[in-house]
């Protein structure tokens, strides 16, 4: 287990509990007394004192009574900034830390129709920090345009914020270490629909097994975000023959939004 201080633990809970916040969960359970429950708002600016000690005053997410929160998308660009700067000086792993140049956070519009999760970054990603600017970035413009979307409509991030070397797969360690920050980045995000590009995308997100070729044309479920999969731009670069299909699911996503194509 990772060692960590007190104050940086009292920031990860402080942050997670925001995240909660942000999420719709508005008061937690508190286990303090094993006789009776009672349950704690979280507030802006208070949030419910966590024990740092024991086993005691420990807190349990609940999902009820929900209140409707009034937090802000300054409140959202500002958690999202301290998640940035904690995924910036992350190591979690030493062959990925080493390697990078730079991490890559997500990057876009809060609370978007659509975010686009990708696999991991590339060279002209870790360059210059910023997702989808490579060639397959090129082309995933391309897409954009053609659906009547710009990118800062939008919101980009991949499975793994750190370059993998000689272009290989995310190992499954370090998709499991970087999961805590997708999901916190999601949840912030949030995003009405999850468009997976490339079945690297999809199996972690969707923990499936299940090729892209079959998991297309429907809607699956993330926790309670929608989520439609297509190929990857790179894929489609290396087989142009599957761009028709990939224009298939943009329509089918485009139309489920209620937008319309811009007029030819
Ligand atoms: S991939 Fe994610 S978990 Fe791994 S070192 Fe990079 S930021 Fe940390």
């Amino acid at each position: 287990m990772q060692n960590i201080s007190l104050s940086d633990l009292h920031k990860q809970i402080k942050m997670h509990l925001e995240c909660l916040r942000i999420s719709g969960i508005e008061w937690l359970e508190n286990n303090n007394n094993c006789t009776s429950q009672t349950s704690v708002p979280i507030v802006n600016d208070h949030l419910p004192l966590v024990s740092m000690a024991g086993t005691q005053n420990v807190v349990v997410a609940s999902p009820a009574p929900v209140i409707p929160s009034l937090h802000s998308l300054e409140k959202k660009t500002l958690l999202l900034q301290q998640l940035k700067d904690e995924v910036a000086s992350c190591v979690k792993c030493p062959q990925l830390a080493q390697t990078r140049k730079n991490t890559v956070f997500g990057i876009g519009k809060i609370e978007p129709d659509i975010c686009f999760v990708g696999e991991a970054p590339g060279i002209t990603e870790d360059e210059k920090g910023i997702p989808f600017v490579g060639e397959d970035g090129l082309l995933l413009d391309k897409i954009l345009k053609a659906c009547g979307l710009s990118r800062d409509e939008v919101y980009f991030l991949n499975i793994i914020s750190c370059k993998p070397p000689d272009k290989r797969l995310p190992l499954p360690t370090e998709v499991t270490n970087c999961r805590g920050f997708l999901e916190k980045q999601l949840a912030l995000v949030k995003p009405k629909v999850i468009c997976c590009l490339g079945s690297c995308a999809a199996e972690n997100l969707l923990d499936t097994k299940i090729p892209t070729n079959k998991l297309r044309g429907k809607f699956y479920d993330w926790k309670g975000i929608q989520v439609l999969c297509t190929y990857h731009p790179l894929y489609l670069i290396r087989n142009p023959e599957k761009k028709k299909e990939v224009w298939e699911d943009m329509k089918f996503l485009i139309s489920h939004l209620g937008r319309m194509l811009p007029t030819p």
